[in-house]
């Protein structure tokens, strides 16, 4: 598959809210590589009539503080391994933690295309505190709300452009 876009980031930061706004048609592919917490949902989307696949990752099953940490690690690991672009979410609700450092850095050593995202910026009275996050030591961050879908044009004008 080409034009591979994986999201990833912590548990509640909006993948899925994400995933699911972006989706046109939902193909309902699920990859059960081993159990239910590595399940990925593929999806097709386009932006500017450039097709590309979406690949919604993080478990939709997981309980414990345990599991997610290992489980992330693996989402990421797949998502650097298989996606040709990796939309990294961050949540300004919550601000930056120590997975998010964590992903970034497994990221980063990647080499992939990566897009710094801050969601649940709901309106513009979230995009300065959005500024903390200038301290994973980036260029450019892309804050959205995929709630409301306000912010994702951006992204996805970037997105699409540098495949
Ligand atoms: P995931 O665990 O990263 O897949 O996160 P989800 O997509 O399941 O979202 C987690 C929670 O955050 C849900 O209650 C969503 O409704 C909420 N959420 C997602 N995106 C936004 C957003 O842009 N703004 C706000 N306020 N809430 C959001
Ligand atoms: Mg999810």
């Amino acid at each position: 598959m080409s034009n591979l876009v994986a999201i990833v980031g912590r548990p509640n930061v909006g993948k899925s809210t994400l995933f699911n706004r972006l989706l046109e048609r939902r193909e309902a592919i699920v990859d059960s590589v081993s159990g239910v917490t590595r399940d990925r949902h593929y999806g097709k989307s386009d932006w500017n009539g450039v097709e590309f696949t979406v690949i919604d990752t993080g478990g939709y099953e997981i309980n414990t503080e345990d599991i997610f940490q290992g489980e992330i690690s693996k989402q990421v690991q797949l998502a650097i391994d298989e996606a040709t672009s990796v939309i990294f979410m961050l949540n300004v609700q919550e601000g930056l933690t120590d997975t998010d450092y964590e992903i970034f850095e497994k990221l980063r050593r990647a080499n992939k295309k990566v897009y710094v995202t801050i969601n649940k910026v709901d309106s513009s009275r979230d995009e300065l505190p959005a500024t903390e996050f200038y301290q994973l030591g980036i260029d450019k961050y892309y804050t959205l709300s995929s709630a409301t879908g306000s912010g994702t044009g951006e992204l996805l004008d970037d997105l699409v452009n540098d495949f």
